[in-house]
């Protein structure tokens, strides 16, 4: 069984879509081990996107990550990795599939709705940074 870390990002959060986001991913068999609201700092939404501080798009994106809540979640099933990237759809919502998070509900290419870790060494950090042993049940 594989983990995975998931945020739904301000956009989401603010439009009061917690509730169905989460349902799409429970309705396709993944299981939530770990969940929070959480406001990041400037600070650690430049920590947790560190892998884009080249790209043109850092300082935008670590403003909105930063800009109001977001809920973090640790999920788990059968390449729940690979999974969740299918079920979230493509980083920006005119090119995503019907049917996926971002094709539903993302705003644009940055105001997407939805993170999910890319691979398991990205799991492997992103899941100590908002979660500890204790919390993942
Ligand atoms: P995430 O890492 O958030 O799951 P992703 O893996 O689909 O998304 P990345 O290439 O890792 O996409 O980019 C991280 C985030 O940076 C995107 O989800 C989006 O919010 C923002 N972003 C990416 N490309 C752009 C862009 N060209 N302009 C504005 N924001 C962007
Ligand atoms: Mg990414």
């Amino acid at each position: 069984m594989e983990r995975t870390l998931v945020m739904i990002k301000p956009d989401g959060v603010q439009r009061n879509l917690i509730g169905k986001v989460i349902s799409i991913f429970e309705e396709k068999g993944l299981r939530v081990v770990a969940l929070k609201k959480v406001k990041l700092s400037k600070e650690q939404a430049k920590q947790f996107y560190v892998v884009h501080k080249e790209r043109p798009f850092f300082e935008s994106l670590t403003d909105y990550m930063s800009s109001g809540p977001v809920v973090a979640m640790v999920l788990e099933g059968e390449q729940a990795i690979k999974r969740v990237r299918e079920i979230m759809g493509a980083t920006d919502p005119k090119e995503a599939q019907e049917g996926t998070i971002r094709k539903l509900f993302a705003i644009d290419k940055e105001k997407n709705t939805v993170h999910g870790s890319d691979s398991p060494e990205s799991a492997a950090k992103e899941i100590p940074f908002f979660f500890s042993e204790y919390e993942l049940l």
